[in-house]
C-alpha cells in the first residue's frame, strides 16, 4: 500500500549530479514544480527496511531551519530520498569558499540558524547524532539548515558507526561521550546530541545564575545559542577548517581525556568562545 511518504515516480524528474555522500549519488531534480535534491540510495549502504519506517517520522519534522524531507521513492530501484533543494550546498564548503569575507553578524547568524533547527529537533524528541558543518546546508538566501538528522542509524558501514573505527565522528563528539561511553557502538544511548541537550539545560540555568543573561547575549539568542554544538561553532568561526586537522581519532580522544580542548578561533569574540567552552565542559557520568 502506498503511504503519504511515498513519492510517485511519475512526479519526479531527475537531473544532473550535484554531489555524492555516504549513501550514494545526489542528483538535482524536480518534484512537480519544486526543485529538489534526490539521494539515490545504494542498496549495500543502507538498512532500507528500517529506514522506511523512520521516514514516516522524519517527514513529520518540519521547520524552516531543517532541510525538509519531502518523501521517499521506493518503487524505483535504487530507492531514493527527496529533499528540499539547497542552492548554496554544504556549510563547510560554503565557509571555505567565503574565507576572509565572513562578517561577525553572518557567522553568529549561521550558529543561530543551526541552533534553532537543533532546538526544534530537541523539542520533537529527535536526536541528530551527527551534527557538523558538513551536515548543514545553505539556502539560496544564505540561511543555514540542519540536514542528515538521524541518518547515521541507517549507515551500513562499521567504520562509521562504531566508535572504535576510523570514520566515527569522534572529533565532533562531546568529551564525556568519549570518556564514559568509550568505544561503545550503542550510539543510540551514547551520542553527542543527547548529551548536549542535557548539558544545555543544566548550564543554561547555571549561566543565568552566575552571570545574568544580559551580560552575554540578548536573552532569546542566548537560550537558542546554547543548543548549538561547540564544534560546529568552532568550524564556523574558523571558516570551515576541520577540527584537529592533522590528528588521528586516537590522539583526539587522548587529548580530550586529559582536558585539552580546541583553541579559540581568531575570529571568535570572547562571548562566543565562552559558549564553546561551556559546550566542551565535562559533565560527570551521572549527567
Ligand atoms: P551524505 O550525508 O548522505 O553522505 P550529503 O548529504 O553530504 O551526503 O550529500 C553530498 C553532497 O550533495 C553535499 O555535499 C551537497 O553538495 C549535495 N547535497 C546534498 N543534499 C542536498 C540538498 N538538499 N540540496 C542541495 N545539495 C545537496
Amino acid at each position: 500500500s502506498k503511504g503519504q511518504w511515498e513519492v510517485d515516480p511519475g512526479e519526479l524528474t531527475l537531473g544532473q549530479e550535484i554531489g555524492s555522500g555516504q549513501f550514494g549519488l545526489v542528483l538535482e531534480g524536480r518534484l512537480n514544480e519544486s526543485k529538489v535534491a534526490v539521494k539515490m540510495i545504494r542498496e549495500e549502504c543502507m538498512s532500507d527496511e528500517e529506514f522506511k519506517e523512520e521516514a514516516k517520522i522524519m517527514m513529520r519534522l518540519s521547520h524552516c531551519k531543517l532541510v525538509q524531507l519531502y518523501g521517499v521513492c521506493t518503487q524505483r530501484s535504487p530507492m531514493c530520498l527527496v529533499f528540499e533543494f539547497m542552492e548554496n550546498g554544504c556549510l563547510s564548503d560554503h565557509l571555505r569558499a567565503r574565507k576572509g569575507r565572513l562578517s561577525q553578524d553572518v557567522m553568529l547568524g549561521m550558529c543561530l540558524d543551526v541552533s534553532e533547527g537543533m532546538a526544534y529537533l530537541e523539542s520533537s524528541n529527535f536526536i541528530h547524532r551527527d551534527l557538523a558543518a558538513r551536515n548543514c546546508l545553505v539556502s539560496k538566501n544564505n540561511e543555514v539548515k540542519v540536514s542528515d538528522f538521524g541518518m547515521t542509524r541507517f549507515v551500513l558501514d562499521d567504520q562509521y558507526t562504531s566508535s572504535l573505527c576510523s570514520k566515527f565522528p569522534v572529533k565532533w563528539s562531546a568529551p564525556e561521550v568519549i570518556k564514559y561511553c568509550k568505544f561503545s557502538s550503542k550510539s543510540d544511548v551514547c551520542n553527542p546530541q543527547e548529551v548536549n541537550t542535557v548539558r544545555t539545560i543544566i548550564e543554561f540555568k547555571q549561566a543565568v545564575t552566575c552571570h545574568g543573561q544580559d551580560s552575554l547575549f540578548r536573552s532569546c539568542d542566548f537560550v537558542v545559542s546554547l543548543q548549538t554544538d561547540g564544534v560546529l561553532m568552532w568550524e564556523v568561526y574558523n571558516e570551515g577548517r576541520l577540527p584537529y586537522e592533522n590528528r588521528s581519532n586516537a590522539e583526539v580522544v587522548e587529548s580530550l581525556n586529559s582536558g585539552l580542548r580546541l583553541l579559540k578561533p581568531r575570529l571568535a569574540p570572547d562571548s562566543v568562545h565562552l559558549l564553546m567552552e561551556w559546550c566542551w565542559k565535562e559533565v560527570g557520568p551521572g549527567f
